[in-house]
């Protein structure tokens, strides 16, 4: 008779003991390898946000741009001396015959990223500089 079938037959007969005995291994302390952190699958970082939202959208119109040939921003960055250059593929805004930046039409406050810009609508004229 195997000795295997021999410890089934004890647990059998001794249900108490064999409880026991699963009892101290699920409760064993952890051996080396045990110690070993497992690796915890982390929440992928959701995507930033880069919805952008125009604030009074009459007589604006986004464009991508589909040409090399120079075109500028409208605007300079506070302390700059020199107007942004719009590089092809590149979003940009225009109204009239003003070309802005997304990065200047958000700064001048002619876009925003704030979803619900509208509940918080700035009353009056845009600022001009
Ligand atoms: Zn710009």
């Amino acid at each position: 008779m195997c000795h295997k079938l021999c410890q089934c037959l004890i647990a059998l007969a001794e249900p108490v003991a064999y409880k026991n005995q699963i009892r101290s291994l699920l409760t064993a302390t952890p051996t080396m390898s045990d110690d070993i952190p497992t690796p915890v699958a982390k929440p992928a970082d959701p995507a930033p946000d880069a919805r952008v939202y125009v604030c009074h959208p009459e007589g604006w119109t986004a464009v991508v741009k589909q040409t090399s040939e120079r075109l500028y921003c409208y605007q300079k960055n506070p302390g700059e001396d020199y107007f942004h250059l719009i590089v092809a593929g590149e979003i940009y805004l225009v109204f009239g015959d003003e070309k802005y930046c997304l990065m200047c039409a958000l700064r001048r406050g002619d876009a925003t990223q704030e979803r619900l810009y509208w509940q918080h609508r700035r009353k009056g004229p845009l600022p001009t500089e």
